[in-house]
């Protein structure tokens, strides 16, 4: 049986604030529930604002208010560990961050120094965090970087030095060098051609197979989910619609919104996206009663309005949030 090594259990976490004495509540992770797996990569997708990011900086247990976690809970189990990722201490975040749990953020290639070498940018995070010196350092990231099949003369380069892509690249071998169990990587290829996007999808491949490490990815890009992510969860303003394997997800896609976004993807044969989605995901400040993809769904029923869809098992694996699976489910158990 494979391992569990992160699991939110009905998590909400929303944004807090309070101006003129109004209270205003952003409701962008609303009772969440996914676990996942040792070893594999687990894909969020959906439009911007469906709570993608806010979910990941709840998994990784950075975070501050006004985003403040109202209920559920987030735990990580490995190496013996048992922690409550929005309970961390800040001693617990220095011993976990980068070594155990790490991030690749969005836009991460402006994260290197530009006025410091690769390979003193190298060793002073290594330094920091285990103690090395320059030589032991550079032995280290010379070592590192060849297995990921990235050229040496790299560490002698400035940033500037570098393409985008290969900035990129630099950068994803930065927040991997300690070797972490877990990984969270936000929008890792936006703002990449699709040549560059390759290669950086192949050198995160390459990480996460050398060292059985789980990779939490989140972009709204199915097709870097589809080369990427063994299982996919879809969100839809705050709330999971849909999970399952990313074949499943892509050929059979059960919840209305997922096959939406499915439908919208162009195939090989097109040169132009399909019509998107009607209309816009909701505020999350007043979201929708019921089924909160009610206004956009042409194929809501009187109930989708007041009723908020359950969470049904479809079969092992698959789940989805939609009234018009329950007879399916019945059927199937009948
Ligand atoms: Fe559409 Fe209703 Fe299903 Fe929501 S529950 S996706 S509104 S059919």
């Amino acid at each position: 049986m494979v391992d569990t090594i992160v699991k939110a259990e009905a998590l909400k976490a929303y944004y807090i604030t309070k101006a003129y004495g109004v209270e205003r509540t952003v409701k962008a992770v609303d009772d969440i529930s996914i676990e996942i797996k040792t070893g594999e990569v687990y894909g969020l997708a959906g439009e911007s604002g469906c709570g993608k990011s806010t979910l990941l900086k709840v998994l990784l247990g950075d975070f501050q208010p006004p985003l403040t976690v109202v209920e559920g809970s987030v735990s990580y189990q490995f190496e013996g560990m048992s922690k409550d990722a929005t309970k961390l201490s800040e001693q617990d975040k220095r011993d976990i961050r980068w070594n155990k749990v790490s991030y690749i953020p969005q836009g991460s290639m402006h994260v290197l120094n530009p006025v410091r070498r690769i390979q003193d940018t190298f060793h002073d995070f290594i330094t920091t965090h285990k103690g090395t010196t320059k030589p032991q350092s550079f032995e280290m990231t010379q070592a590192y970087l060849r297995d990921l099949g990235l050229p040496e003369k790299v560490m002698r380069s400035y940033p500037h030095q570098l393409s985008g892509g290969m900035k990129q690249r630099v950068t994803i071998a930065l927040a991997t060098i300690l070797y972490p169990k877990l990984i969270f990587a936000d929008e890792p290829t936006t703002a990449l051609d699709v040549v560059v996007q390759r290669g950086v999808i192949q050198l995160l491949k390459d990480i996460q197979k050398k060292e059985n490490s789980t990779v939490v990815l989140i972009t709204h890009d199915l097709g870097v989910h589809a080369n990427l992510a063994d299982r996919i969860g879809i969100l839809y303003a705050g709330k999971l619609v849909e999970e399952a394997s990313t074949r499943t997800i892509l050929k059979t896609p059960k919840h209305p919104y997922t096959q939406f976004l499915i439908n919208s993807l162009p195939s090989f044969d097109e040169r132009s996206a399909k019509e998107g989605i009607p209309g816009r995901p909701p505020a999350l400040d007043h979201p929708p009663s019921g089924c909160r993809f009610h206004p956009r769904c042409p194929l809501a029923i009187e109930k989708c309005s007041t009723v908020e869809p359950p969470m049904l098992e479809l079969a092992p694996g698959h789940r989805a949030a939609c009234h018009l699976l329950t007879d399916e489910v019945n059927h199937a158990a009948g």
